[in-house]
């Protein structure tokens, strides 16, 4: 198994379904050998019972490090549209360490292929994002490949999300789609993030699944950038701060 250090999609008691603070998200990450550790709750646009947008705008009181983590705090972006809009407001964005934009139902009507596959090309463009969350919601079918392409060129991660290949999650065909993703990401040498979308603390760090099937698929540890702070820095170079810099 490969030595992951890292969980950048996690959720607090803030996102109105999930039920752990901050703290003990932390603590737990920490625990169960984490490094880094990203909190990422859910935006204001239409997840039911989540915060509103000021919690995203006081992230500065926030210690970069805690319980020997360094602590990323970001957001989970909600896609809204074929363009690849996403409801969390430019000014508030770039206050944030990073963002995952992802595809609820609650916040996207479901397109053809050829529209659900530009709303991610869109939002890859969004020099914000720099994670798509669980691009394997078979709810919203889009072109595997052309995503792959895009995400190297574009310089975004994909996300292999731990929650989707739980058996009772609810994205249907998470696990096939994440086995054709992936392969689709070997050809590409696409890199790639593992996270455990935890909604609880006994999750935070947990990527079980998600390393067996890379196992199975023998998806090279070079393209995974759990494995290290520098390969996340090129993608999120906030990871690389100090508290002593501010
Ligand atoms: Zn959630
Ligand atoms: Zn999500």
């Amino acid at each position: 198994m490969i030595n992951d250090i890292m969980d950048l999609h996690t959720h607090t008691i803030v996102s109105g379904h999930a039920y752990n603070t901050l703290y003990e998200m932390a603590r737990a990450a920490a625990d169960h050998g984490m490094k880094v550790f990203g909190s990422t709750d859910h935006a204001p646009g239409g997840i039911q019972g989540t915060c509103n947008e000021v919690y995203f705008k006081n992230f500065k009181v926030i210690p970069k490090h805690l319980f020997g983590l360094r602590l990323l705090m970001g957001c989970e972006v909600d896609i809204i549209d074929y363009q690849g809009s996403v409801d969390l407001r430019e000014s508030t964005l770039s206050l944030l360490d990073y963002a995952i934009a992802s595809i609820h139902p609650q916040c996207y009507t479901c397109g053809t292929i050829a529209q659900n596959t530009a709303a991610y090309l869109g939002v890859l463009k969004n020099p914000h994002v720099k994670i798509i969350g669980h691009p394997d919601d078979g709810r919203f079918p889009y072109d595997h490949d052309t995503l792959a392409a895009a995400a190297k060129e574009h310089h975004v991660l994909l996300e292999l999300n731990n929650s989707s290949l739980h058996p009772t999650d609810g994205r249907p065909h998470a696990i096939e789609n994440c086995r054709d993703l992936l392969e689709r990401c070997m050809h590409y040498k696409t890199p790639i993030i593992l996270d455990s979308d935890a909604h609880i603390a006994e999750d935070a760090g947990n990527h079980r699944r998600a390393h067996k099937l890379l196992q199975e698929l023998n998806f090279p540890e070079e393209l995974v950038v759990n494995t290290s702070i520098e390969k996340l820095a090129a993608y999120i170079p906030a990871v690389l701060k100090q508290d002593e810099e501010e």
